[in-house]
C-alpha cells in the first residue's frame, strides 16, 4: 500500500485563527499526518483542520508524535493532552517540551538525540539538528527529520530552519528521498527571519545541489511549506514561482502519496 503524508497546516507563526475568514489563502500552523498513525508536530490548529474536512476521528489512529521543536506554531501541550485523553501516545521531543506537557499515564516520553536513528512506531527516524533558534541549548532542540516508512519510502521533513547544518547535510547525502519538505518561510523577501528560515532564492540553490547529488528518487517530490503570511505573494503566484524549480507549494489539506 502506498504511504501518504497529509498537510494539516502549512503556515508560519504569523497566521491567526481568529482571522481565518478574512486572510486570503488561509494557512494553519504547520503539522503533518503520515498515514494514520504518525503526527509530525502537534500545534493548536490540528483539531480545526480535522473539523474543516469533517473528520473529527482523523487522529484516532495516532500512536506516535514527533516534535520538531517547541515553538508555539509546532507544539501545544493542550493538543497533546487532548489526544492522550483518548489513546496512548509515544511523544518524541526535547526536555523542555516534556516539562511543558508534564507526566501523564497515557504519554510515554522518548528523548531524541541528533543523528541517532530511532524506531518510532512503524517508522525509523533520524533527527538532524536544524539551524533554527534554540538549537544550541542543552534542553531545547530544533530538529529536521529523515523518516523511513515500513514501505521503505524515505521522507525529509525540514521545518523550521535555514540552509542545512553541515553534519545534517552529510547525513542527508546518504539517502534518496521520495519526498522532501522544505522551510519556505521568507518567500522572496530579505526579511531578517532568513537567519533561521529559508527564502525562495536560498531554496533554489539547495534544490539545484540536491538534484546534482541525485538525492531525489525518480518521481520524488519537492515541497515548500511553512509560509509566513506577511512575506509571501498569493498562493497561486508562489505555486507558479516554485513550479519553475520543480517544487510544489504546499497548502492545508494537500496529500502526497508515495
Ligand atoms: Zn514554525
Ligand atoms: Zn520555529
Amino acid at each position: 500500500m502506498a504511504d501518504r503524508l497529509l498537510f494539516l497546516g502549512t503556515g508560519a507563526a504569523d497566521w491567526k485563527m481568529e482571522h481565518k475568514e478574512t486572510y486570503p489563502d488561509f494557512r494553519r500552523y504547520s503539522a503533518a499526518l503520515v498515514n494514520d498513525d504518525l503526527l509530525i508536530d502537534c500545534g493548536p490548529h490540528i483539531f480545526d483542520f480535522a473539523e474543516s474536512i469533517g473528520r473529527p476521528d482523523l487522529y484516532d489512529g495516532v500512536t506516535d508524535i514527533l516534535i520538531t521543536h517547541g515553538h508555539r506554531d509546532h507544539f501545544c501541550a493542550e493538543s497533546v493532552l487532548k489526544l492522550a485523553e483518548k489513546q496512548t501516545i509515544s511523544l518524541y521531543c526535547d526536555h523542555e517540551t516534556r516539562r511543558k506537557v508534564g507526566e501523564h499515564a497515557n504519554i510515554r516520553f522518548v528523548h531524541l538525540s541528533a543523528y541517532k536513528r530511532k524506531k518510532v512506531g512503524r517508522y525509523h527516524v533520524v533527527p538532524l539538528l536544524a539551524n533554527h533558534d534554540a538549537v544550541t541549548t542543552q534542553t531545547k532542540k530544533a530538529y529536521h527529520f529523515i523518516l523511513q516508512t515500513p514501505e521503505k519510502k524515505e521522507i525529509f521533513y525540514g521545518l523550521d530552519g535555514a540552509w542545512f547544518l553541515r553534519p545534517s547535510w552529510q547525513e542527508m547525502l546518504k539517502y534518496q528521498f521520495d519526498l522532501m519538505i522544505f522551510d519556505c518561510t521568507v518567500g522572496d523577501s530579505d526579511d531578517w527571519r532568513l537567519f533561521e528560515h529559508n527564502t525562495i532564492p536560498m531554496m533554489r540553490k539547495m534544490v539545484a545541489e540536491i538534484k546534482e547529488k541525485g538525492m531525489i528518487r525518480d518521481g520524488g517530490k519537492l515541497v515548500a511549506s511553512h509560509m509566513a503570511r506577511t512575506l509571501h505573494v498569493s498562493h497561486a503566484d508562489t505555486a507558479r514561482i516554485l513550479a519553475q524549480m520543480d517544487m510544489i507549494a504546499a497548502y492545508d489539506g494537500m496529500e502526497i502519496e508515495m
